[in-house]
């Protein structure tokens, strides 16, 4: 049974509300992870808490404990000569990293007019309910060195 500090092997579906898949393990590795560290979505960790080898579970996923909830200050309008030359290759829907005091940004462009430019930080799934369907192939218990790291090593997991 899946609980804190066992390494979960799973293939996983993960569509949006309106049924269109967003993301997939299907055709390829499985998915491995850490459960109880943070390696994936807490909701979804959460309803996978007790499942076993060869269950099928499907979980819904509020955006809360998803990718959050948009944050307007995320966005924001900044005029076209901040790009520079590069303003030639803006469009709507191209995504960059964006330099921040923080560090640099995944954003998004999703409006421009004759003067600005839009980006948004926000995490392209943020305020999306998420539906999971997965399919749990392995269990077994993590090494201590693994605990220690946070993560899964060995196959599907760091190779270090
Ligand atoms: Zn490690």
């Amino acid at each position: 049974m899946i609980k804190v500090n066992s390494v979960v092997t799973m293939h996983y579906e993960l569509k949006n509300v309106e049924g269109d898949v967003l993301d997939s393990s299907k055709g390829q590795d499985p998915l491995v992870y850490l459960h109880g560290a943070g390696n994936i979505i807490i909701g979804l960790e959460e309803q996978l808490v007790g499942k076993t080898v060869g269950d099928n579970v499907s979980a819904v996923v509020a955006p809360e404990k998803g990718y959050g909830m948009p944050v307007d200050a995320l966005i924001q309008t900044v005029p076209r000569e901040a790009f520079g030359d590069e303003i030639d290759k803006v469009e709507v829907g191209m995504r960059f990293q964006a330099e921040t005091e923080q560090g640099p940004v995944p954003v998004v462009v999703t409006s421009m007019d004759d003067a600005t430019v839009t980006v948004d930080g926000n995490h392209p799934l943020a305020g999306q309910e998420l539906h999971f369907e997965v399919s749990i192939s392995e269990i077994r218990d993590a090494s201590q060195e693994e605990i220690d790291h946070g993560h899964v090593h060995g196959q599907g997991g760091h190779q270090h």
